[in-house]
């Protein structure tokens, strides 16, 4: 094979250029390295990339382009199918290997399995690596040698087998260029990028890209993390890191946030118990992918079985319509679904009221829930929306019983005690007393009237917490009759 035969590095959702060990190794090779990206959303079924995660990919990949260019690697676009493209490819430019990530979702295993295969019978090296979790799912397993299913036990093991350690630098700058006979794709020819303006609210909270990873991962360390443990909790303090999306899209590994958190936090005792509680967070997304590795149909299907035989109900459109849209009337629900279309993120405490209104209270499927958050999330990952909508759903097997039901009432009474959340996202409401600000409902009609509320859903909600409530206990209490 010639020397100037490329060794292949292929990109997922590791966009990025420091602590990429498949980056590193075709690097270390020492011949030229080529960097490709194959856009091919039908390999992932149902969980192609939905529009948020789009508008990000398209940054994202703008700025590893620059990165990788400063690096002297050329990024190509292809369009998929996977397999098929990167075969071409290696046959066209007569590559040595090809290096990657792993991924844990089941489709994206499947490809990676038979693209093995295929390389090696072409004679081209193939090799895969860690570059998205702190612990492999396979490298962790109870004592009696099967996978958890509960959160606090493997935490506790997860820890004695984690070290923090630095994350590997950047590849120097390459000298032999590698020079690619036909271009790929331009970017915009992927048509990411939606049409409409929604955009805008994505582009004022986000900076996709590793550069925009590590200012977010500075700042939390310098402004928030100290106060976290109690912080993360309050939807209007914006106490938590926003990691989240650079973490789905690899801008960002967790050995690096785990390694910066213990250069800055770790008092010589150990981490402080703020850092201590943001580092069990990031073990939480470990054990997202341990289960969805473990368990590849729960996507779609309930990880406890005695859900299978529940009686979910036909989702009424203008409810399902009204809950997407933040329209239901209850104010702190309707606040986390108007920051979701505004922002691309909600806070993980009204992620949970909302799920659980829309499983509890309304009683739909979780997975109407889960595929409107995979279009809308920008951090939409396919381990952690699904363990989060079976946690709150009640259907997961570490989670919270079903019967256990938020009352967005009383919650936003208690984590948004001032309403500021509510009256940001929710500006018809902004001159509520805060003592009504949860149920405007209550306000004299007169009050109701004077500030602009008569007629809308917060002064008779959509959906009565009460017999919904009564409603779904009594069909958790019947399921499988
Ligand atoms: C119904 C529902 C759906 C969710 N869908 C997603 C999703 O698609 N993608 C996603 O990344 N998270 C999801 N989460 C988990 C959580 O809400 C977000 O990770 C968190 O809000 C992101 O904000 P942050 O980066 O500021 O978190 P921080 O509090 O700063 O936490 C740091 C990191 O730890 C991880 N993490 C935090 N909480 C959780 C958790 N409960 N489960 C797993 N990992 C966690 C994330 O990677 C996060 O970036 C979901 C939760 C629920 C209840």
């Amino acid at each position: 094979m010639s020397t100037r035969s490329p060794h292949i590095v292929w990109f997922r959702r590791d966009l990025r250029v420091r602590d990429n060990p498949a980056l590193t190794a075709a690097c270390a090779d020492g011949g030229p390295v080529l960097a490709v990206y194959v856009h091919s959303p039908r390999d992932a079924g149902p969980w192609g990339p939905g529009g948020a995660s789009r508008w990000w990919l398209h940054h994202s990949l703008a700025a590893l382009t620059s990165d990788l260019n400063r690096l002297g690697i050329p990024l190509l676009l292809l369009r998929g199918p996977t397999r098929s493209a990167l075969l071409s490819l290696c046959s066209r430019v007569q590559a040595r290997a090809v290096s990657w990530n792993r991924r844990y979702e089941p489709g994206s295993i499947e490809v990676d399995k038979r693209l093995k295969a295929q390389l090696a019978a072409q004679g081209v090296v193939a090799q895969s690596f860690n570059g998205s979790l702190l612990i492999e799912p396979w490298q962790i397993t109870t004592g009696v040698g099967s996978p958890y299913r509960v959160f606090t036990p493997f935490w506790r093991k997860a820890q004695t087998l984690v070290q923090a350690e630095p994350g590997l630098p950047a590849p120097e700058p390459r000298r032999n260029h590698f020079v690619v006979d036909a271009p790929g794709l331009t970017l915009e020819s992927l048509k990411l990028l939606p049409r409409i303006p929604w955009a805008g609210g994505l582009a004022a909270t986000w900076q996709p890209g590793e550069a925009g990873a590590h200012s977010r991962l500075e700042r939390f360390l310098v402004e928030s993390i100290q106060g976290y443990r109690e912080g993360r909790d309050y939807p209007q303090k914006q106490s938590t890191s926003g990691l989240s999306p650079h973490l789905a899209f690899g801008e960002v590994s967790p050995r690096q946030v785990l390694a910066a958190v213990h250069a800055h936090w770790n008092s010589g005792m150990g981490l402080t118990p703020d850092a201590d509680f943001f580092v069990r967070e990031l073990f939480w997304r470990e054990f997202s992918y341990h289960l969805l590795f473990h368990f590849p149909n729960t996507p779609t299907e309930n990880l406890n079985a005695d859900f299978d035989t529940f009686a979910w109900r036909q989702p009424d459109p203008v409810l399902l319509k009204a809950w997407q849209q933040g329209r239901t009337g209850l104010p702190i629900v309707d606040a986390g679904m108007r920051e979701l279309w505004k922002t691309g993120t909600m806070h993980n405490r009204v992620r949970m009221l909302v799920a659980s209104v829309l499983t509890k209270n309304l009683r739909y499927h979780w997975l109407h829930g889960a595929r409107w958050f995979w279009d809308t999330l920008v951090d939409a990952d396919l381990a952690n929306n699904t363990q989060g909508w079976q946690w709150t759903a009640g259907t997961g097997a570490d989670a919270a019983p079903y019967f256990r039901i938020f009352n967005p009432v009383t919650q936003g009474e208690r984590f948004d005690p001032e309403g500021g959340y509510v009256r940001r996202f929710v500006p018809e409401l902004a001159e509520v007393p805060t003592r009504f600000i949860h149920q405007p409902w209550l306000l004299p009609p007169a009050e109701q009237a004077r500030l602009g509320l008569a007629g809308t859903p917060y002064v008779r909600p959509l959906i009565d917490l009460a017999s919904s409530r009564t409603e779904a206990l009594a069909a958790y209490k019947t399921r499988g009759d």
